[in-house]
């Protein structure tokens, strides 16, 4: 491997970037690709290819990771929440002049009998559960406690690993990945009497469940937009990805 290769750096850290990885090894086998993590949870799956993970430091270091790694292509597949490493890899490849794609799965859309209460942000959902109401929260370690001062309702929060501030003594902790069955997503529902069930809009198939579970109980879902992302190029699935890397290699 010599450094005059391309190098597509990879921002992994969502399903699509794992299928990914193996997808782009496969159909560009004389490319350099690394793929990087955030490292915000410890469990992360091996992607087969060369893995970097933390924070590069900002647009600078990113700046400067492009420059000394000699990164050709970046490829944003990290979480259409992760806006923050969306921007900084938007505003790191206008200057350094480097090719950048994002994978942007489309968001979820509301079904005639859904009962949805789209908000623009963590705070808002936080406002919008009734009081007394039992919410299911899955909505990230990072963003938890942001209901914590909801002290007149009781969460229940799903997450991966367990969050910086350890939740309300009478709220509850389902430590796991979400399952991919809206009937394990039912029982667990009402196991716990959710009332309410709120997500971000994340898009895809991996964290639907709960959506479509709620629809069948017809539970109220405050649903949390995306937040804002750069205007660059972009495809909605993993094969528009190998599309659009494959014309941009030949050209
Ligand atoms: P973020 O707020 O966009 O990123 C914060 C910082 O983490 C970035 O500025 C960067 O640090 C580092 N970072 C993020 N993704 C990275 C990557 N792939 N490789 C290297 N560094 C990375 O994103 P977040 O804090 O990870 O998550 C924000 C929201 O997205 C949460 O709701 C979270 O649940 C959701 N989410 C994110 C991911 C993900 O892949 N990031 C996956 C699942 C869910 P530097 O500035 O130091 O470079």
């Amino acid at each position: 491997m010599t450094t005059d290769q391309p190098h597509i750096l990879l921002l992994a850290g969502t399903f699509e970037a794992r299928v990914l990885a193996k997808k782009l090894e496969e159909k560009f086998s004389s490319v350099r690709l690394t793929a990087s993590f955030a490292g915000t949870v410890k469990d992360l799956p091996d992607l087969g290819v060369p893995t970097r993970i933390g924070g590069f430091g900002g647009i600078e270091g990113l700046c400067q990771h492009l420059q000394t790694e000699k990164v050709s292509l970046i490829i944003d597949a990290t979480h259409p929440f992760a806006a923050q490493m969306s921007w900084n890899a938007f505003h790191a490849t206008e200057r350094e002049n480097t090719a950048i794609l994002r994978l942007e799965r489309p968001a979820w859309q509301q079904a005639p009998n859904d009962l949805w209460h789209p908000v623009a942000s963590m705070g808002d959902a936080a406002d919008a559960i009734p009081e007394g109401a039992h919410a299911f929260l899955a909505v990230g370690r990072k963003e938890i406690a942001t209901f914590y001062r909801r002290g007149d309702i009781i969460g229940t929060a799903r997450m991966i690993e367990p969050p910086p501030v350890p939740l309300p003594d009478h709220w509850s902790l389902v430590l796991t990945r979400p399952p991919q069955s809206a009937e394990e997503e039912v029982e667990l529902f009402k196991e716990k009497g959710i009332t309410h069930v709120v997500t971000k809009n994340s898009g895809g198939t991996r964290a639907y469940a709960k959506v479509e579970a709620a629809r069948q109980m017809q539970l109220p879902v405050i649903m949390v937009d995306r937040p804002e992302l750069p205007s660059t190029d972009t495809a909605a699935t993993v094969n528009g990805v190998l599309d659009w890397t494959d014309r941009l290699m030949n050209t």
